[in-house]
């Protein structure tokens, strides 16, 4: 079989394709300029013949997708579309042109083009998060645990003037209801799960090229490097990206996963990646704020055990994906 991953180059997408083709699956990536397509061949040499590309230049233009679902004659059928590809940018000009519209439009797309085009697709997993599910306006709600059941409820115009990362927050939300929506009314022959994740962090596929320019994530942890403070809890959790990974393809694998959403991630806070980054890799300490180990402040809780019990993940935990992702940033400064 073989799965399309949309935004096959990103920090998640790669780690997606790494996963399908691990599961002997085809992987047909469509990403938006020929450089994208090439960076991510280089890390997959030995899948040359599983591996092909389509160049879709605007994912809000359905009939950009015709080639993304055209593959070769030796190549199996696109059974599965993993939509990973959406602006996830928290520092932005313009909400609507910059996040709202690629969003949302995006989602939309996708389901059209595989209405016209995927005559063979039974599932599309949609990488959602957990800022779809959070109610921002809420705080940090101790007590209170979130469920698949909770909906981020910011409405379009109120993202519009919001700032970038409540925008960014509104957008998956917009966009993952805009997906539901368009199955209800359209009742496609394909079903829909959504993955919805907080905060992702971990390795790089092929390591990490360049610290200037991390993805959003990536980013605020390798922020914590030199900062003066711990920062405050921006996101109460996270998940490493290779259970997410797990989580995508297990969505479009099981078929009790259909029609739903799944909460994938677990408490996080950075006075703990901290604490635990000090541990585990001593050469950071001294570059590392202090704050008060141990002591890392009230948030609401998650419930990512639905993910666990119906997609059979397990979760890494944070001491792990803490390490693995600082070894990545201190491989980059020995080569630099
Ligand atoms: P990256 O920035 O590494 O990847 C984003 C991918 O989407 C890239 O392939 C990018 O293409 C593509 N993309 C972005 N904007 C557009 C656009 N307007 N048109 C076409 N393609 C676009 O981010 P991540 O891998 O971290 O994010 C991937 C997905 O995971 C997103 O949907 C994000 O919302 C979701 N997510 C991420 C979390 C995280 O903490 N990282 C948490 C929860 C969800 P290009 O390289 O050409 O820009």
């Amino acid at each position: 079989q073989t799965l399309l991953v949309t935004g096959a180059n990103g920090f998640v997408g790669s780690h997606i394709v790494k996963a399908a083709l691990e599961k002997g699956y085809h992987v047909r990536g469509s990403v938006r300029s020929e450089k994208s397509a090439a960076g991510v061949r280089t890390n997959f040499p030995q899948y040359e013949d599983k591996l092909s590309f389509a160049i879709v230049p605007d994912i809000t233009k359905p009939e950009l997708y015709e080639p993304a679902f055209v593959v070769a004659t030796n190549t199996p059928p696109i059974t599965g579309v993993i939509n990973v590809a959406a602006p996830f940018v928290l520092n932005v000009q313009d909400q609507r042109c910059d996040l709202l519209e690629p969003s949302i439009g995006g989602a939309v797309s996708i389901l059209e083009a595989v209405k016209r085009y995927g005559k063979d697709v039974r599932c599309v997993v949609e990488t959602s998060s957990f800022a779809a599910i959070l109610d921002l306006g809420k705080g940090y709600r101790p007590g209170y645990t979130y469920t698949e059941a909770d909906w981020n409820p910011m409405t379009y115009d109120e993202a519009a003037v919001a700032d970038g990362s409540t925008a960014y927050c509104a957008s998956k939300a917009l966009a993952e209801k805009a997906m539901w929506g368009w199955v209800e009314r359209e009742k496609p022959a394909f079903t829909l799960v959504t993955i919805c994740p907080p905060w992702i962090f971990g390795p790089h596929v092929g390591g990490v090229r360049d610290t200037a320019h991390l993805n959003e994530s990536s980013h605020a942890l390798f922020s914590l490097i030199g900062a003066k403070e711990v920062p405050p809890i921006d996101f109460g959790g996270f998940a490493d990206v290779r259970t997410v990974a797990d989580a995508h393809i297990a969505a479009f694998e099981k078929e009790e996963a259909a029609g739903q959403r799944f909460l994938t991630g677990s408490h996080f806070d950075y006075q703990s990646v901290v604490d635990s980054v000090r541990k585990e890799i001593p050469e950071l300490d001294s570059r590392l704020p202090m704050g008060t180990p141990g002591k890392s402040g009230e948030v609401y809780g998650l419930d990512g055990s639905k993910a666990e019990k119906v997609l059979g993940i397990k979760y890494i935990p944070l001491s792990q994906t803490m390490k693995d992702s600082f070894l990545q940033f201190l491989e980059v400064e020995k080569v630099a």
